[in-house]
This record gives C-alpha cells, structure tokens and sequence, in this order.
C-alpha cells in the first residue's frame, strides 16, 4: 500500500522555502474558515471534553434528520467520511472473493479497503471528459462486486454525473451490491439540473449509500465528522464494527452549529461560484485545459509535465496538487481560496506559465 499523501502542510512549506505568507490551495478546504457559530460551540462542549461524547450522535443524528426529513435509523456518523469509507469496506469485503469498482482517478482511499482486506480493486477509467464511465463501470460488475464508488461530484477532477445515468447504474447492479455515491462536495453542486440525491434514491429503496461530510462546504475538515445515509441494516452493521465513540463531543456540538448557520454556508457556496470562475478562466488564457468543476477545485491539463510547475508555484508561496498521485502527470488541481488568494494564485500561475 501507498501511504495517503495529503496536501503539504502551510507551516511546513513556511519552514522549508523561508516564506512568510503560503497560500495552500491543496485540500479542497474551506477558505473562510469555519462558522463562528461552530467555534463558539467549540468552545462551550470543551468544558465537558473530560466525559465521552454520546456514542449515538443523537443531536447531532436529530439536526441532520430536522434538515433532510430523513429517520435516524437511515444515517451514519463518522470520524469523517473517510472512516465511513473504511467501515463499508471493513463490513462489505472480506478477501478475493469480494471487489469493488471505483473510477480511475478518484478518490483515492477507496482503494485502502479493498488492500487491507485483500479484495478485488477493480479500477475503470473516467471517461474523455474526466467523468465517471458509468455503463463501463457496470460492465466491470462481476457477481463478486460488493460496493461500487462514484465520487459525485468526482476528486479530483470535479466532474459530476447525473440522476438518469445514476439510475441506469443502479438497475444494472449485480444482486446484493451497492452503489457508494460520495457527495463530499454536495452543497457545491446542489441545484445544478440533473444532479442527484443520495437520500432520494435511498428513499426510493434502491441499493444506495450516500456519504457527505463537514470538511467542505462547513469548514469542519480538522474537527472530523463525515455523515451518511443507508438502509437501515447498513447502518446496523457499521454500528456494531465501528468503535463507540469515533465521533468526538466536540465534533458533534460544532456540527450541530454549523448546521444552523446558513448564511456561511450561501456565502461559501456563491464565493466558490465566483472563485471557479476566475481560476477556470486564467487557467484557460495561461493555455492549459481546465475541466468544468462542480466542487471547490480546478483540475486543468497544462500540456506539459505538472511537477516542475507545482515546484515553481511553491517557490512562490502557493501550494496546489501536481497530478502524479493520480496519475495524470500533466495534471494540476487547485482548490478555490478566498477572493485575495485566487489573486495571488493567478499571478503565480501566470509567472510560472506565461
Ligand atoms: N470523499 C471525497 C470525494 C473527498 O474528496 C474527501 C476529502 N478529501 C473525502 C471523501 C473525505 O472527507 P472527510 O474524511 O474529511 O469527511
């Protein structure tokens, strides 16, 4: 196994390049931080960081059902959704008689499982516009196939896939599969025609998981807590293997606050609008090939090797993502910073690439 390799640390470039400001546009983090209201909650729940939190995320379970008219017995919780990714795994695979289908590239943790446990990875290339190939990801389905990811919209070439072509996927599945559809970047794309709900199929009592997350749009990515929505024998399953108390108290209580602040939440979602816009658009004038984003980042082909590019724009202070991990090596992702950083980010690419 490959260890992950996260988006380099602000403090460690400061440290290394003897910068003074860094600019890191590498994690699809939220530029604005958090809602002050979760911070303040933050602050309250720490006076009883001495007891365990509530092993049953009731309140938080109890916010989520009050804003998406869902029952608790349909979600999960997670130490974000990365835990909730290992813990399907962790319930559906148990060695080669087991696969699962994933886009290639995706997100790349998906894979983590399937090696742990010894199962089948079945990796199917996105298609010529960077999206999920989903008739090719069903003719990929064996009767072994136990999960299969779609990343919507997609990391890290922000791509989406719409509800008939989901629906089409999901009627092909082999018998006892289910299809993951990841919408960690859902608020993002919410209200593009077309893009689906998880929790609207799962309603409809199709084989779907759907996981979504506070590290985006919410601005809780350090905090960790990721959510899911799944039939309620899935959800019983992930209850009996996951550890008790994976969400922690101070997790639950910013959630639960952040929830409740939608101002930041529409200030976020629209500052992205605009911030895609204007590193679409340089990028494109710089001559690279940017593909058209539902998430708060750009991947773009620059037509040349993206290594020595990523070490020039560190050099100025800017962190991005060089495509090697994901193998495309002529690839950049950049993720949407504040209005000032977008600024900053354009005059480095255009340094480097002009
Ligand atoms: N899924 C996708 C598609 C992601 O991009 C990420 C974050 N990089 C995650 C899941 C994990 O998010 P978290 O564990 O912070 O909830």
């Amino acid at each position: 196994m490959q260890p992950y390799s996260p988006g380099k640390p602000i403090d460690e470039v400061k440290r290394e390049l003897g910068l003074e400001t860094v600019v890191k546009l590498a994690s699809n983090e939220n530029p604005f931080g958090p809602s002050p209201k979760a911070i303040e909650a933050v602050r309250l729940a720490a006076e009883n960081m001495h007891l365990y939190p509530d092993a049953s995320g009731f309140e938080v379970k109890r916010a989520l059902c009050d804003k998406f008219r869902c029952k608790q017995e349909n979600l999960l919780l997670g130490n974000g959704s990365d835990e909730l990714i290992h813990l399907l795994e962790m319930a559906f695979l148990g060695g080669p008689e087991d696969e699962i289908v994933v886009g290639d590239p995706s997100f790349i943790r998906y894979d983590a499982g399937a090696q742990l446990t010894g199962a089948n990875l079945v990796k199917v290339p996105l298609d010529t516009n960077y999206a999920h190939d989903l008739p090719a990801m069903v003719r990929a389905c064996t009767e072994k196939t136990r999960l299969v990811f779609v990343a919507n919209p997609n990391n890290p070439t922000g791509t989406l896939v719409r509800e008939p072509e989901i629906r089409a996927l999901v009627a092909d599945l082999p018998e006892g599969a289910f299809l993951v559809l990841d919408e960690a970047y859902y608020e993002f794309a919410e209200g593009e025609p077309g893009y689906p709900s998880s929790l609207a199929l799962l309603m409809d009592g199709l084989p779907v998981i759907g996981l979504r997350t506070f590290s985006k749009t919410y601005g809780l990515a350090g905090i960790r807590l990721g959510y899911g929505f799944a039939a309620a024998e899935v959800v019983d399953i992930v209850d009996r293997i996951r550890e008790p108390f994976n969400v922690n108290s101070l997790a639950q209580a910013a959630a639960i606050a952040a929830l409740e602040d939608t101002a930041h939440l529409a200030q976020t979602v629209a500052s992205n609008r605009a911030g895609l816009d204007r590193l679409s658009s340089a990028l494109l004038e710089l001559g690279a090939t940017p593909v058209a984003s539902f998430a708060n980042f750009v991947f773009a082909d620059l037509g040349r090797p993206a290594r020595p590019v990523f070490e020039a724009l560190l050099r100025r202070g800017v962190i991005v993502r060089s495509g090697e991990v994901f193998g495309t090596p002529t690839c950049v992702r950049i993720s949407v910073g504040t209005p000032d950083e977008m600024e900053t980010c354009v005059a480095a690419l255009r340094a480097v690439l002009g």
